[in-house]
C-alpha cells in the first residue's frame, strides 16, 4: 500500500513556484500578488487565511489579507472587490467562505473577474473547464490538488472506473468532471454517488478509484471499498478525542485503519489532500499572473 504524501508533494511543488517567481523577478522585475477578503470572526476561517498568506509568501509571492468586520454590507464588499478586479497588482482574489448570512455567496463569485478568481469558482472558469478548456481557466484548487497527486504519484487512470462520493461545486462536480476528461492523469470512466444515491456500496465497491467527499467522518468502511483501490479522502472532520490538548482530532471520511490494508494508494487526513490546496492556489495565482504578463 502506497500511502500518498500530500505534505511533501505541496512542500515540492511550492519550492518549484519559488523558483518559478524568483526567476520572474529576475525578468519583469514584478511578483504575483494574492488578496484575501474575510469577512467576520469565524476562528476555522482565519486559520485557512493565516495559512494561505504564510505560504504565499513563502514562495516570494506578495500576499494580502483585508479583514472586514462581520456587519459589512454587501455592497461594501462588492466594492472592495470592484477596486481588486481593477488593481494591476493583484492577479489572485480570494473571498474566505463562510460569509455571514446577510452577504449572497453567489454574488460575491459573480463579482470578482474571472480572470482574478483562483478559486476557479466564476461560473465562466466553471464552464471552460467542464469543456476541457483547461488553459483557459482556474481548476478549483481540491479537485487539482488531487489530479496533481496522482501524477505525481504515476497513478494509472486510463480507462479506470472513478467513483466519486460528493456533489458539492467546489470538490465532487468538479473533480466528476475533470476525471471525465481525456488528460493523462484522468480519463476514466466516472460514477457520482450522493445522498440520495441507492445501494451506494454496489457502487463504490466498483471502484478502481474511488474519490470521498462527504464530510461525514469515517464513512468509508471496508466492505465498501474493492480491495486494490486507489482512494483519495477529501473529507476534514473533527471528532472528539480526550486525549488531545484540543479535545478533538482530525479524520477523514474514510476509516483509515480498516480502508488502507486492502487499498493499494491511500491519502491520509491529515497531509493528503489537505495541503495540496493551497498550493493549488499559489499555482494558479502563478498562472494569472503569467496570463496577464502574456508570458
Ligand atoms: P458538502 O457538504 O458541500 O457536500 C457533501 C456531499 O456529500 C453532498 O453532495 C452530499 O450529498 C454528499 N453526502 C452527504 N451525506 C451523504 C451520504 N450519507 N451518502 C452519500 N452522499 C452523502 O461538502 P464539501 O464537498 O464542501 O466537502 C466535503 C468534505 O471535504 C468536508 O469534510 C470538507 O471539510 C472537506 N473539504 C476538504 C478540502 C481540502 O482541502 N482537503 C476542501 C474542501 C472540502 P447531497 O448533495 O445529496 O446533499
Amino acid at each position: 500500500m502506497i500511502r500518498i504524501d500530500g505534505k511533501k508533494v505541496s512542500t515540492d511543488l511550492k519550492n518549484e513556484l519559488k523558483t518559478q517567481v524568483g526567476e520572474l523577478r529576475a525578468k519583469v522585475n514584478c511578483v504575483p500578488g494574492l488578496t484575501v477578503i474575510i469577512v467576520g470572526e469565524d476562528p476555522a476561517s482565519q486559520v485557512y487565511v493565516r495559512n494561505k498568506a504564510k505560504s504565499c509568501k513563502e514562495t516570494g509571492m506578495n500576499s494580502t489579507v483585508i479583514e472586514l468586520p462581520a456587519e459589512t454590507s454587501q455592497d461594501e464588499l462588492l466594492e472592495r472587490i470592484d477596486a481588486l478586479n481593477n488593481d494591476p497588482d493583484v492577479h489572485g482574489i480570494l473571498v474566505q467562505q463562510p460569509l455571514p448570512s446577510h452577504i449572497e455567496e453567489y454574488a460575491v463569485t459573480m463579482a470578482i473577474d474571472p480572470s482574478k478568481d483562483v478559486d476557479g469558482f466564476h461560473p465562466e472558469n466553471v464552464g471552460q473547464m467542464v469543456l476541457g478548456n483547461l488553459d483557459k481557466c482556474f481548476i478549483s484548487c481540491t479537485p487539482y490538488g488531487i489530479l496533481e497527486l496522482l501524477k505525481r504519484y504515476e497513478i494509472e487512470t486510463k480507462g479506470k472506473h472513478c467513483v466519486v462520493v460528493g456533489r458539492s461545486n467546489i470538490v465532487g462536480k468538479p473533480m466528476a468532471n475533470l476525471m471525465l476528461q481525456k488528460l493523462r492523469e484522468t480519463n476514466c470512466t466516472v460514477t457520482v454517488c450522493h445522498s440520495a444515491t441507492r445501494n451506494m456500496e454496489e457502487l463504490t465497491r466498483q471502484a478502481d478509484i474511488l474519490v470521498a467527499a462527504i464530510g461525514r467522518a469515517n464513512f468509508i468502511t471496508k466492505d465498501m471499498v474493492k480491495p486494490g483501490a486507489v482512494v483519495i479522502d477529501v473529507g476534514i472532520n473533527r471528532i472528539d478525542d480526550a486525549s488531545r490538548k484540543s479535545g478533538y482530532r482530525l479524520v477523514g471520511d474514510v476509516d483509515f485503519d480498516e480502508v488502507s490494508p486492502i487499498s493499494s494508494a491511500i491519502t491520509p487526513v491529515p497531509g493528503g489532500v489537505g495541503p495540496m490546496t493551497i498550493a493549488m492556489l499559489l499555482h494558479n495565482t502563478l498562472q494569472s499572473f503569467m496570463r496577464a504578463h502574456n508570458l
